[in-house]
């Protein structure tokens, strides 16, 4: 078993789907990475927290044994995200983005985590994130994820960031815009020129697709009749894909699979509830029964004409 280092925003969310409306929530794409990844490994999460921020999140995350000792305390308010969705909710639509005290954040990694084996990298300003790369002795995996945000306001960092990490983690929407085509395979190519080895495109409620150079993997979707909140669908994906290879420590193309598997499953998890609620009570028997279920959404025969 290893373990996994998360970097990523901490955030109070105000959120509004039609299934309900929710002022300074928990969220941050390192919040629910970490917490994903902590159903499989130990795991450590680093990113800003404000002078704001409520000690009973600190006390949640302590309880599914997060290492929070790196985080970085800014005296300043806490990052704050508002936004919401239609009823298609592979959209969310930002209303604000108060960057707060990640203008100040100035990742340092202890010396106790420059080794970190796997590493994702949640979206955050990829600045932020080559900063991370450039404390980091040769991760086994390394895994990066970004957002609409940043690929307006900060292309060019984005192209760097590539050539440094093993796999991009983007959904459609984002990965379209990024390589400019409305054609997923095609952007996918284009985007492993760039340097990296892969990309998991991930398409909401339709699942998600993993493209190396010469490889392609479809992950269904699991049926959810239950969605409430996509927000952090993307990072629990992303946390529990990492925190699942940390557990099994193989990164063969099988395992990688199965990883996109979890990671699915753990996104479909994530958005039954607002903020971590779901994955709060969630527990590893459902985990496995949802596995089960996917995979056998995906088994067919072969052709007999
Ligand atoms: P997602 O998995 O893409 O739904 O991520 C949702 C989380 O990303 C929310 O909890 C937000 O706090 C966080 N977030 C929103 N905007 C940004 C941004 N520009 N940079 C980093 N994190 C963000």
């Amino acid at each position: 078993m290893s373990s996994v280092l998360v970097v990523g925003t901490i955030a109070l969310d105000s959120i509004k789907t039609p299934f309900g409306d929710k002022k300074e929530i928990l969220g941050g794409s390192g919040v629910y990475a970490a917490v994903a990844a902590s159903f499989f490994a130990g795991t450590e999460l680093i990113g800003p927290i404000g002078a704001d921020f409520p000690p009973e999140h600190l006390k949640f995350l302590a309880s599914r044994k997060i290492g929070t000792a790196a985080l970085q305390k800014i005296d300043g308010p806490t990052f704050r995200w508002g936004g919401y969705y239609e009823y298609d909710m592979n959209q969310a639509h930002t209303l604000e983005t108060k960057l707060n005290v990640l203008t100040q954040f100035d990742p340092q990694i202890p010396d106790s985590l420059k080794a970190s084996p796997y590493v994702f990298l949640a979206n955050i300003d990829p600045e932020l994130q080559l900063k991370v790369i450039g404390q980091l002795k040769k991760p086994k995996l390394l895994v990066a994820d970004t957002m609409n945000f940043w690929i307006e306001s900060k292309r060019d960092v984005l192209h760097k960031l590539i050539k440094q990490v093993d796999y991009m983690v983007m959904n459609d929407g984002e990965i379209r815009q990024f390589m400019e085509t409305p054609n997923i395979p095609l952007a996918a190519r284009r985007l492993i020129e760039l340097g990296c080895k892969g990309v998991i495109v991930k398409k909401g409620e339709h699942g998600a697709l993993l493209f190396t150079g010469s490889t392609h993997f479809a992950a269904p979707s699991y049926p959810q009749e239950l969605l409430c909140d996509p927000t952090g669908a993307g990072d629990s994906f992303g946390g529990a894909f990492l925190g699942y290879l940390a557990k099994t420590d193989d990164i063969g193309p099988e395992n990688i699979r199965r990883a996109v598997i979890i990671g699915s499953v753990m996104a479909s998890f994530n958005i039954e509830d607002f903020s971590l609620e779901r994955l709060k009570r969630l527990k590893k028997k459902e985990i496995r029964e949802r596995y089960e279920a996917v995979r056998g959404f995906s088994k067919f025969s072969s052709l007999e004409v």
